[in-house]
């Protein structure tokens, strides 16, 4: 067991880690950020941050030599950076969790095994292989890179056999699978803990709403009935069993009437699970620590229902938000990521609306996010 005093450190610097520091922070420990970017969000709330590429391999053992423990909020860390630092420290989740779950492919074939349904998919190597795989799945389908997409970056739709040729340039030769397009009526995601002597921690599922691929609106409770509810949270409770995760894992999936797809793995705290921190018992941060530390996992009831609305760097086009305007809200929580640079698609921040039904608190929470718009009027 690592207690409070400790010092944890932490891969990358973006928003997640910012808001697991807070949280270990808050819990008595230390915390080291590693991020290639100086004064990073995480940085910035961190007792130290060290800033240096993710491939600086003498770095990152100056990192792990400082800290107990080592967690990751960021997937695409070099393997040989993660090796190095598993040879000085524990790394939570297992450097071999974040293998799977960075390559589409090997998160679907590890999924299809453990007989967790996917949609249909496929392959691709080439754009023969391409021909083959839109002859056996039909169109409409998703073309998506292997490796190192997130937010809908590196996915192309696939309507027409006529568009192969492009889609195959699109994705500049490197590994593909291709999807079915599922005909999904809602989609959902399950934050799930598991400590390293197996105690699970599964969260309420939340229902997200997308917007240029990038989440927009989260809410929870979701608007699925209690046997979706379960066959959900017990396919994320069976995923982290099987992969054998220590930490916090969120299952992207698709309901098709009444059967659940899953979509995508993050190894990881979620975006849509931010509304923790206001309307849980245990946040996924607190979570995520207690679970790299080998503490008991904490409560994840939801304590009230709740909706969370991205603040991306578009909101800052007329200017800087108005931020008294939602704080003026009852019931509206504003969390800041500390980023200077507003640009479009970033993700700056987040509101947390919490009231007596989701549907309530996802009314109060894009209320509060006009009222940040400089046009609107109150
Ligand atoms: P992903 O990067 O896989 O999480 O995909 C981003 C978003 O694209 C998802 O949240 C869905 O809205 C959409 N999407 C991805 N894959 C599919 C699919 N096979 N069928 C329908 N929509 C999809």
């Amino acid at each position: 067991m690592i207690l409070p005093g400790r010092t944890v450190g932490i891969v990358g610097g973006g928003q997640l880690g910012r808001m697991f520091t807070l949280a270990a922070r808050r819990l008595g420990y230390r915390v080291h950020a590693l991020d290639p970017m100086q004064d990073c969000p995480t940085g910035q709330v961190a007792d130290h941050e060290i800033n240096a590429p993710y491939d600086d391999l003498p770095a990152a053992v100056r990192f792990a030599r400082a800290v107990d423990v080592v967690t990751f909020e960021f997937e695409n860390v070099p393997a040989e950076t993660l090796a190095a630092i598993e040879r000085l420290r524990p790394v939570h989740p297992a450097p071999s969790v974040l293998h799977t779950t960075r390559h589409r492919l090997r998160e679907k074939d590890f999924l299809s095994h453990a007989g967790i349904p996917v949609a249909d998919y496929r392959p691709v190597r080439s754009l023969d292989e391409l021909r083959r795989a839109v002859a056996e799945l039909g169109v409409p389908g998703i073309l998506k890179t292997a490796e190192l997409g997130y937010d809908g970056k590196g996915q192309v739709r696939i309507d027409s056999t006529k568009q192969l040729a492009r889609a195959w340039r699109a994705a500049r030769g490197v590994e593909c699978v291709l999807e079915a397009l599922v005909p999904f009526d809602r989609e959902i995601s399950v934050v799930v803990a598991r400590s390293a002597k197996g105690q699970v921690a599964c969260y309420e599922p939340f229902e997200n709403e997308h917007r240029n691929h990038i989440l927009d609106v989260t809410r929870c409770p979701a608007g699925i009935g209690p046997s979706l509810r379960e066959e959900a949270q017990e396919l994320a409770t069976r995923i982290a069993q099987r992969i054998r995760l220590v930490g916090v894992l969120c299952a992207e999936m698709f309901v098709v009437g009444n059967r659940l797809l899953v979509n995508e793995l993050a190894p990881r705290p979620h975006n849509s699970g931010h509304l923790t921190i206001d309307a849980c018992v245990t946040s996924q941060f607190e979570q995520q620590l207690r679970a790299v530390c080998g503490l008991a996992l904490g409560d994840p009831s939801l304590v009230r229902p709740a909706a969370m609305a991205n603040l991306l760097g578009d909101l800052w086009q007329a200017g800087e938000p108005r931020w008294h305007r939602a704080l003026a809200m009852p019931g509206v929580h504003l969390h800041l990521y500390g980023k200077s640079e507003p640009r479009p698609g970033r993700k700056m921040g987040h509101l947390t609306a919490c009231a007596d039904t989701a549907d309530e608190a996802r009314r109060v929470v894009l209320a509060a996010r006009r009222a940040l718009n400089c046009n609107t009027k109150l």
